[in-house]
């Protein structure tokens, strides 16, 4: 088991890790889920004693990996980011080696290795140098280092990155397999391998854990449920008068817009999660059809983890505060062209010159 308290590092004045607090368990997959530079690196490197942290905690298995290292390193594994592989070793060299700084005993030195080597698929290159293998068996090396003597915690950080799509195939069902007898942790900026592989997901943003949970609860964290989206062939008004008389509680809100084909009207329901079951399109069917209003589009959008994780990150709030900042800008310079065109040029103003330098990069 592993215990972080309120963990914080700071670089300067940049607090890469804020106060982070959160219990491993033994026996399942977890991963650490974020955007790049939310901390997911830091806090591994603090976890397995490669860098101290400013402030808090980490206990493994009740050792504190600060005062008490060797008790605590000795049941993790660690593939870091950039694994510390020495090139001009061969295979059978470099986990000979890594398994002597393990302090795996002389006697039990060639089982491990052995064991740590059929496991990642590397027999076959047990004798090449390390330097002239692919970038796939390079990971496959790194992660036979950091099984190697089977710690009960695997720590792997961006198991994947730089992958092909097959050798990405490969680590994962390794992990997977990994992950019967040992906790595993591991790191991704990818939502869809997170939840392909994990039991647990802990999502980083800022430093900071936004969310602990398993992917299907995280799912239904999603505030308002499914959308259903419709276009009708009917005017706003209309549509509004006929969706007045038809009452459930199963809508929490609903938008209705002027559609972009002419005579259309695009309506956004928000489903409610009180009667989940029950399925609303076949009444607006028949309600729109005895008002001659035909639904010429139909479309129930389920919320995805992909959504959640936007939300938590604060990425799609991101992107609604540049989408506003543009159409403001688009706004300004809309109006300054209606002015020229009245009033003549005049010299630009430098507040809006700087701006327009900022939209650049959006
Ligand atoms: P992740 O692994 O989630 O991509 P990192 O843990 O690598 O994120 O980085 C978190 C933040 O800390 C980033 O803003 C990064 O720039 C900063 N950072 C990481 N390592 C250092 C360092 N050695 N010196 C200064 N800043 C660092
Ligand atoms: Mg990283």
């Amino acid at each position: 088991m592993i215990e972080v308290k309120n963990l914080v590092k700071k670089y300067g004045n940049h607090i890469a890790v804020d106060h982070l607090s959160f219990t491993v368990e033994d026996g399942q997959i977890y991963g650490f889920l974020g955007p790049n530079g939310a901390g997911k690196s830091t806090t591994m490197n603090i976890m397995t004693g490669y860098i101290g942290a400013t402030q808090g905690e980490v206990f493994i298995d009740g050792h504190n990996i600060l005062t008490e290292p060797e008790l605590a390193k000795r049941s993790i594994g660690y593939l870091p980011e950039i694994p510390p592989l020495y090139v001009d070793m061969t295979v059978l060299e470099y986990l000979n080696f890594a398994a002597e700084l393990k302090k795996i005993k002389a006697s039990e030195r060639k089982n491990a290795v052995e064991e740590a080597m059929s496991l990642t698929r590397l027999d076959d290159v047990k004798t090449r140098l390390i330097r002239n293998l692919s970038k796939g068996y390079k990971q496959r090396v790194g992660l036979a280092q950091a099984v190697l003597g089977m710690p009960d915690i695997i720590i792997l950080d961006e198991p994947t990155v730089g992958l092909d799509p097959i050798q990405i195939i490969e680590i994962r069902d390794l992990i997977k397999e990994l992950g019967k007898k040992h906790t595993v942790i591991l790191s991704s900026h990818i939502l869809s391998e997170v939840s392909a592989i994990c039991d647990h997901i802990m999502i980083i943003s800022h430093g900071k854990l936004v969310a602990s949970d398993t992917p299907e609860n995280l799912m239904q964290m999603m505030k308002g449920g499914h959308t259903l989206e419709l276009l009708v062939k009917a005017n706003p008004t209309k549509v509004r008068e006929i969706l007045k008389v038809y009452k459930t509680n199963n809508i929490v809100s609903q938008e209705i817009q002027k559609g972009e084909e002419e005579g259309t009207t695009a309506v956004t329901i928000c489903l409610g999660e009180e009667n989940p079951d029950y399925d609303i399109r076949e009444d607006l069917f028949y309600l729109f059809a005895e008002n001659k209003s035909p639904i010429i589009m139909m479309q129930l959008k389920k919320a995805s983890l992909e959504e959640v994780f936007m939300e938590l990150t604060g990425a799609e709030e991101e992107k609604q505060e540049k989408k506003s900042h543009r159409i403001g800008l688009f706004r300004k310079n809309i109006e300054k062209e209606a002015e020229i065109l009245v009033n003549g040029d005049s010299s630009p103003d430098p507040e809006e010159q700087e701006d327009e330098n900022n939209d650049s990069d959006l």
